[in-house]
């Protein structure tokens, strides 16, 4: 069996052939066109050509993980925080048209929680979440081996828990969400208010514009010593572990996998979480929650979508 998974991000579309072993035979990634449903519609359907091509073989079906509250079951991206333009678009259908393919949806990191519980870090685990550092802040629970999507479609949508009432603006239009300080976009809005505020950092002379303000480029700045850098970094650990904490005491977790590009810089997101989530949560004093890297890194989200597809095609 083979079959397609592609993984929509705020900023990188992938894509991968993987069968059914779960071996990637091909996998490509480009920009996710950010102007209109349909040039990123198109960048789809045009990857999903290219890798339909380099397939070697018949390919079943496609699996497609998209950031937000998506209507898994009626294949509709129903709100989409950080790509606004798709408000209730039936996604599904308009690539299976185009694709002549049946097209699986789902929540990209429920789907990179399935590919971790597949093949990577969760293979051994049945209770966990992942949650992902990108553009925004994505998460999905694996509860009893299975994916919780829970009665709505859209559970563990953590990255829009609020942290900090009357916090830093968020995408989604409410204020201090998790996701306002603990991912790219985030950081990056928070940086640009203490530039615009006069607060000095050597973070300013480091940039050409704001959109060069990275969590690398923060990382960066935080290991010369800039207070600035080092403070976006603490407060994006601490309120991680705050959240991470709510989730455990909430579902029963004690385990969490950290993906996405902010996972891997100078500054320890990780532990520093970890050591908040312990601080804060009543059900680590019986057995400490712990806090690590994901293992399938890009390709979690696709190798994941693709699984889901399987599982559809399974019934
Ligand atoms: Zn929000």
């Amino acid at each position: 069996m083979r079959v397609i998974g592609m993984d929509v991000g705020g900023t990188n579309v992938r894509g991968a052939v993987v069968d059914g072993l779960g071996q990637v035979l091909s996998f490509t990634e480009g920009k996710t066109p950010r102007d209109s449903v349909d040039s990123l519609v198109s960048a789809v359907v045009e990857m999903v050509g290219k890798l339909r091509s380099d397939a070697g073989g018949p390919v079943e079906a496609v699996g497609l993980g998209f950031p937000g509250l998506i209507d898994f079951k009626g294949g509709v991206v129903r709100y989409s925080p950080n790509l606004p333009m798709f408000r209730d678009v039936a996604l599904a259908g308009f690539l299976r048209q185009r694709l002549g393919l049946r097209v699986f949806l789902a929540n990209d990191v429920n789907v990179a929680a399935i590919g971790e519980k597949w093949l990577g870090a969760g293979k051994e685990l049945d209770d966990f979440a992942l949650l992902t550092l990108g553009t925004g802040l994505g998460s999905g629970l694996i509860v009893g081996g299975l994916p919780f999507w829970g009665g709505t479609g859209f559970a563990a949508e953590l990255g829009h828990l609020v942290v900090q009432p009357d916090g830093a603006p968020c995408v989604c239009g409410d204020k201090g969400c998790l996701e306002a300080y603990c991912s790219a976009g985030g950081l990056r809005a928070r940086a640009m208010s203490f530039k615009a505020s006069g607060e000095s950092s050597i973070m300013w002379d480091m940039i050409d514009d704001d959109e060069d303000l990275t969590p690398q480029l923060i990382d960066l700045a935080a290991s010369r010593g800039d207070a600035v850098a080092i403070g976006l970094l603490s407060d994006a650990a601490r309120y991680l572990g705050i959240a991470i904490a709510a989730l455990a005491d909430l579902v029963g977790i004690r385990t969490v996998l950290l993906g996405g590009r902010m996972v891997n810089m100078r500054f320890d997101i990780s532990s520093a979480a970890q050591d908040e989530a312990n601080r804060r949560s009543i059900c680590a004093r019986a057995g400490r929650i712990s806090v690590s890297r994901c293992e399938l890194g890009d390709k979690a989200g696709s190798i994941g979508a693709a699984r889901y597809a399987m599982a559809c095609l399974n019934g």
